[in-house]
């Protein structure tokens, strides 16, 4: 695979950007490549600056479900971009996107729109504080809410990744008040809260852990979790900033029936424009300025392109056929995860709705360190020989896959195709 302009731009940004990336995963380190460039994406497909075409599994890390560029999302950014493309002042189509975001989520009577998940999560974890006039926050190891300092504690993502616990640059102060306990561990839950109940703020969880690959809630956690939160006045935040609009219309939320105090959002409310929000019951957003007093506020936040792409995809998605969506996949899951151990290795995989992570160990995973037992080595090597014949996967073990509504039989025969050619 020639892929010399992408390694020529990726030298050219490496002097100029910090690891050449303006966001760490994607710079490809731990699978020891270096970064394909994009020139632009189509449906599920994606093209690199090298004229190569690939089969994209990233989906821009969870906004794209309804594939890129889409005719009706593009439509509305561009009929919006004539009109302007910032005012710092109230629109219609905010207003729009609120009433349809407060529709959706069954838990949310008010929403603030933000420019990215990390604001949503700071902003929601100061509310949690302001609400209860308590410090501590509770989150989960392995859990990603962002970058902001508090949330930087044994996080997910690209932390994970790297295996960074923390990082310099945030204060002992500032993650004093975070605490840590496994997912999927109602004990260790319940613990904390004996010991801290009267301290804690707000319990932050992914209602679907996707930052240390994707590992699903046993049944009953996320209730439990409901009722500590309630026992001990804490408000239970849902992290919906990847599993809104993806595991249902209605969110986790709505899947699962368990309803947070507040639920964070972002990637697909914005149809692939910087959104991020946050949303709850009015009680306690009614507490935001310039309602209440709970300072919170952004340039950007709301922009009209940013608006109407997000407005445009979820018009569709309320009328999307999710549970046909989720059958293709599951399918498509199971057998590439047959193929791979037809060659010998062992596969745990993780599925719901249109995600899904194959890790390569041998026992069940239910939280980080089971995560942690599978083989990146193995990963390694799948991801390279896959990137080799095509398919655009995530760089890194400890990602979820996203596919798209755009996804065709043939997409996913192709990719089958490829793994049947693996070798390890
Ligand atoms: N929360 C979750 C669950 C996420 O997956 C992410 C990003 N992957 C964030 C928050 C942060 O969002 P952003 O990257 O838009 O700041």
């Amino acid at each position: 695979m020639n892929i010399e302009r992408s390694e020529e731009l990726f030298a050219k940004a490496n002097k100029l950007i910090p690891g050449g990336v303006n966001s760490p995963v994607r710079a490809c380190r731990n699978v020891h490549c270096a970064p394909l460039f994009i020139e632009s994406a189509k449906g599920s497909h994606i093209r690199t600056v090298d004229g190569m075409d690939f089969i994209d599994f990233i989906g821009s890390w969870g906004p794209m479900l309804l594939g890129h560029a889409h005719a009706d999302v593009d439509k509305a950014v561009c009929e919006a971009a004539k009109r302007g493309t910032s005012y710092g002042a109230p629109t219609e189509i905010e207003v729009l996107l609120a009433e349809k975001v407060c529709k959706a989520l069954p838990s949310c009577d008010m929403v603030r729109m933000v420019n990215s998940g990390t604001e949503a999560t700071m902003s929601a974890l100061r509310l949690a504080r302001a609400v209860t006039g308590r410090n501590k926050l509770v989150k989960i190891i392995g859990g990603y809410h962002g970058h902001g300092d508090a949330f930087l504690a044994s996080a997910g993502s690209g932390l994970a990744t790297f295996s960074i616990p923390g990082t310099p640059g945030v204060p002992e102060s500032t993650v004093q008040d975070t605490l840590l306990v496994p997912y999927n561990d109602l004990e260790a839950a319940k613990e904390i809260f004996e010991k801290y109940g009267n301290e804690i703020a707000a319990f932050f969880v992914e209602p679907c852990a996707g930052n240390m690959g994707l590992v699903l809630p046993v049944a009953g956690y996320l209730q439990g979790l409901r009722d500590l939160c309630t026992k001990y006045g804490a408000l239970l935040v849902f992290d919906e900033v990847i599993t809104g609009f993806r595991v249902s219309y209605q969110g986790a939320q709505g899947r699962f029936g368990v309803m947070p105090d507040l639920t964070t959002m972002g990637k697909i409310i914005g149809g692939g424009l910087p959104v991020g929000a946050y949303g709850g019951k009015a009680e306690y957003m009614q507490r935001i300025a310039p309602a209440g007093d709970v300072y919170q506020a952004g340039t950007l936040s709301g922009n009209p392109l940013a608006m109407a792409a997000g407005l445009a995809t979820l018009d569709i998605l309320e009328k999307a056929d999710y549970a046909g969506l989720e059958q293709r996949v599951l399918a498509f899951v199971k057998e590439l995860a047959g193929i791979l151990e037809k060659k010998g290795l062992s596969v745990q995989y993780q599925h719901i709705a249109s995600m899904f992570t194959l890790f390569f160990t041998d026992k069940p995973v239910r939280n980080f360190a089971d995560v942690e037992n599978a083989s990146t080595a193995i990963f390694e090597s799948y991801y390279k020989q896959m990137r080799e014949m095509g398919i655009f996967l995530s760089p890194s073990a400890f990602e979820t896959a996203m596919v798209s509504f755009a996804h065709t039989d043939d997409d996913f025969n192709k990719t089958l195709d490829c793994a049947k050619k693996l070798k390890f």
